[in-house]
């Protein structure tokens, strides 16, 4: 079955997703072009992934290392000025992939696994930039560092692992008020001097703006509805 939304066209949801982005931004007093929009392409395959990059539309996010690695070094041959963000959990014997495929891995979230990509990003010199994951709600099953941690996990990985932080990035729970979460990120950051938050997605990505996010990750809106998980 074809649901409605897988039936529109990618190019066509990105082109609307810019405009709510540049309306959002605008509306913040900031400007559209502070706002990387991280087009999230897990579970979709090439023949939609295509039309967003023909419409120029250069950075894109999935949420596995293998998944990706099965999609993505093709199309960055083609194009390399392409920028690809990790935006899921890495298991540390994935990590020499991650630094391998991707540009930005935005789900830095304990030691073990900072260690290991500070020691992968040497043996390649290859530096994707980091952000830190933040468990804003404490939800047990979510990765991300607690945010009564976030403060000595970022000092650890700038001073004793020599690593560059370029940002934050969170997932609210699901349930709960976002703009708590954004703010909390928001906050965490400034007092860290980190100047980058990727918060917001395609129910709250406007919301996430006006909040400061500089990246949202953005799928639904763009690609359609994911096939439910099997
Ligand atoms: C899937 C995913 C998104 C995109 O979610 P949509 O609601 O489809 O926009 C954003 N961030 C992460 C971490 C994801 O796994």
């Amino acid at each position: 079955m074809i649901s409605a939304h897988q039936m529109t066209n990618p190019a066509q949801n990105l082109a609307e997703v810019n405009e709510k982005i540049a309306l959002a931004a605008e509306r913040s007093a900031r400007t559209p072009g502070d706002v990387v929009l991280v087009a999230i392409s897990k579970v979709h395959g090439e023949e939609r992934i295509r039309p967003v990059i023909e419409a120029g539309h250069r950075v894109f996010g999935e949420n596995r290392v293998q998944e990706a690695q099965q999609k993505w070094p093709g199309l960055k041959a083609e194009h390399p000025d392409l920028k690809l963000h990790l935006v899921g959990p890495l298991q540390t014997n994935k990590a020499k992939e991650a630094v391998e495929l991707f540009d930005v891995i935005e789900t830095v979230d304990r030691e073990k696994l900072a260690r290991k990509l500070a020691q992968e990003m040497a043996a390649q010199e290859r530096h994707p930039k980091l952000f830190i994951q933040i468990n804003t709600g404490e939800e047990a099953q979510k990765a991300g560092v607690l945010p009564r941690e976030a403060d000595d996990f970022i000092a650890l990985c700038r001073g004793d692992l020599g690593l560059e932080i370029e940002g934050l990035m969170c997932i609210p729970p699901v349930e709960e008020e976002v703009s708590l979460h954004f703010m909390l990120l928001a906050a965490i950051a400034k007092r860290n001097g980190l100047t980058k938050l990727s918060m917001g997605m395609s129910g709250d990505y406007e919301a996430a703006i006006e909040f400061g996010a500089t990246h949202v990750r953005v799928g639904t809106a763009i690609f359609g509805e994911r096939p439910a998980k099997e």
